[in-house]
C-alpha cells in the first residue's frame, strides 16, 4: 500500500496524551475573543512583569554582542566568573557559601533546569511527592522521566505549607518538589519546615528539589530564606534560582541550580545532552545584573509593594477580604460568596467585567475555591479591576 495523506496520519506519543487536560483554554479562549472584540480587558492572568529590564543590564547585553568572542558555542557549565559572581550574590543574601565550580550551574531559564533534573534522578516508578496546588511545569517532565506523582495538599490552615507529620507517613519517596515563595499561594515557608523536613530527608532518603524564583520577591522587609541556609540542607537538596522575576528578565531565558554537587552533576550530565549553554552575551548580561545596586531589585519590591497595598485595601473596601501576599506577585483569593467554584469565577469575571483571574483548580484539585490575580499591571489598572468588581459584585 502506498503511503497517502488519508492512512498516514501523525500522532502523539502517549508520554504527551498522558499530561493532565490543560485546563485553561476556555478562559483563554474567552480572553481572545474579548480582546479581539477590542473590549478593555484587564489581564490580571500572567506571571509575567510589565516592566522592561534595567537599563546597565540591556546596556551591557549590546556591548556583549558586539564581540565576536561572545558568538560561539557557550560552555556547558557558563562562563567561571557568571558562576562566581552567582556565588557572591548567594552569600551575601543567604550567607551560604557555595563552590562554583560544584555547587553551582547556570540554567537557560530556571524552569529548563527543573524539566531536565527529572532525567538526571528518577526512575520509572518512583515516587515523588507534588504540592497541590502548584506551578503547573513540574508535572510533565516528572511524568515523561515515570514517576509516580503523589499529591501532598497544601492548605490555608497550614499557611499553604505541607503538613509535616503527614509528609513523615509516606513511605519509599525518593524525591520532594517544594516551591516557597509559593506560585499561586503567595505562601513563604518558615525556618521550622524547612528544618522539619531536611531531617525527615536525612531518615528517609529523600531529595529536596526547591524552586526559588521569587527569592527576591518579598513584602514588608520580610526576606524569604533558603532552604540552603538550614544545617545539612547540602546532603539532600537542590535549589533553583532565576533571574526572571528579580530583574525584569523573563525573555532572557537565565538562572541557575545550586547545592548538593551529586545533584548539580546529575542535572549538568542530562544538560550537556540537550542543549549547549546559554548564549554568551546573555551571561555577560547576568554578570551585570547579578552586580546591580540593591536600589534596582529594592525598586522592583517597592513597586509591588504599593501595587499589593492598593489592591488589597480596594478589594477589602467592596468587601472580598485577602490574606496580603507575604512575597511573589500573586494574589490568591477565596473567591467571593455567591460563586460554586474557581472556573464559574474567572468566567463570570471576564464575561461581566472584563478581567481576567486565573482559576486555582488549573494548578491542581486542592487550588478549587481560588482565583489567583497577579500585580503585574499598573496602579491606575489595578483600581479600575476594583471599580469594575465593585459594579459587579
Ligand atoms: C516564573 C517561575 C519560574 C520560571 O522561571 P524562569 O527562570 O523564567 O524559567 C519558576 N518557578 C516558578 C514557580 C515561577 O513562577
Amino acid at each position: 500500500m502506498t503511503m497517502t495523506a488519508e492512512n498516514f496520519k501523525i500522532e502523539f506519543a502517549d508520554r504527551l496524551k498522558e499530561l493532565p487536560p490543560y485546563l485553561f483554554v476556555e478562559i483563554d479562549k474567552a480572553k481572545r475573543e474579548a480582546m479581539a472584540q477590542g473590549r478593555d480587558v484587564i489581564n490580571l492572568g500572567v506571571g509575567d512583569p510589565d516592566s522592561a529590564t534595567p537599563p546597565h543590564i540591556v546596556t551591557a547585553m549590546i556591548e556583549a554582542v558586539k564581540d565576536g568572542n561572545n558568538h560561539h558555542y557557550a560552555f556547558d557549565a557558563g562562563l567561571p566568573q557568571l558562576r562566581q559572581e552567582i556565588g557572591k550574590w548567594f552569600e551575601n543574601r543567604f550567607s551560604v557559601k557555595l563552590d562554583s565550580d560544584k555547587e553551582i550551574y547556570p540554567l537557560i531559564g530556571s524552569k529548563e533546569g527543573l524539566a531536565h533534573l527529572p532525567f538526571g534522578i528518577i526512575n520509572p516508578k518512583d515516587k515523588v511527592l507534588l504540592t497541590d496546588p502548584a506551578y503547573p511545569a513540574y508535572r510533565p517532565s516528572l511524568q515523561f522521566a515515570g514517576a509516580k506523582i503523589v499529591s501532598v495538599p497544601i492548605k490555608a490552615s497550614n499557611d499553604f505549607i505541607p503538613d509535616l507529620a503527614k509528609l513523615a507517613e509516606y513511605k519509599d519517596i525518593k524525591a520532594i518538589v517544594i516551591n516557597y515563595p509559593n506560585n499561586p499561594t503567595a505562601a513563604t515557608a518558615t525556618r521550622e519546615f524547612y528544618e522539619g523536613l531536611i531531617k525527615l530527608a536525612h531518615e528517609k532518603g529523600i531529595i529536596i528539589i526547591s524552586d526559588m524564583a521569587y527569592s527576591e520577591v518579598y513584602y514588608d522587609g520580610e526576606k524569604p530564606l533558603s532552604i540552603l541556609e538550614i544545617e545539612g540542607a547540602k546532603d539532600v537538596a537542590i535549589e533553583f534560582h532565576s533571574f526572571s522575576k528579580t530583574y525584569f528578565m523573563t525573555g532572557w531565558r537565565m538562572g541557575w541550580a545550586c547545592g548538593n554537587p551529586t545533584l548539580i552533576a546529575a542535572l549538568a550530565k542530562v544538560k550537556t545532552n540537550f542543549d549547549s549553554g546559554i548564549f554568551q552575551a546573555v551571561q555577560v548580561a547576568g554578570i551585570a545584573a547579578l552586580k546591580s545596586n540593591d536600589d534596582v531589585v529594592e525598586e522592583m519590591r517597592t513597586l509591588y509593594q504599593e501595587r499589593r497595598d492598593l489592591f488589597i485595601n480596594g478589594l477589602r473596601s467592596i468587601g472580598w477580604k485577602i490574606t496580603p501576599p507575604k512575597a511573589t506577585y500573586y494574589v490568591w483569593a477565596k473567591i467571593p460568596k455567591g460563586f460554586n467554584d474557581s472556573m464559574e469565577t474567572s468566567k463570570a469575571f471576564l464575561e461581566k467585567a472584563d478581567i481576567v483571574a486565573t482559576p486555582g483548580v488549573g494548578f491542581g484539585e486542592a487550588g478549587e475555591g481560588y482565583v489567583r490575580m497577579t500585580l503585574t499591571v499598573s496602579k491606575d489598572r489595578l483600581n479600575e479591576a476594583v471599580a469594575r468588581l465593585k459594579k459587579f459584585l
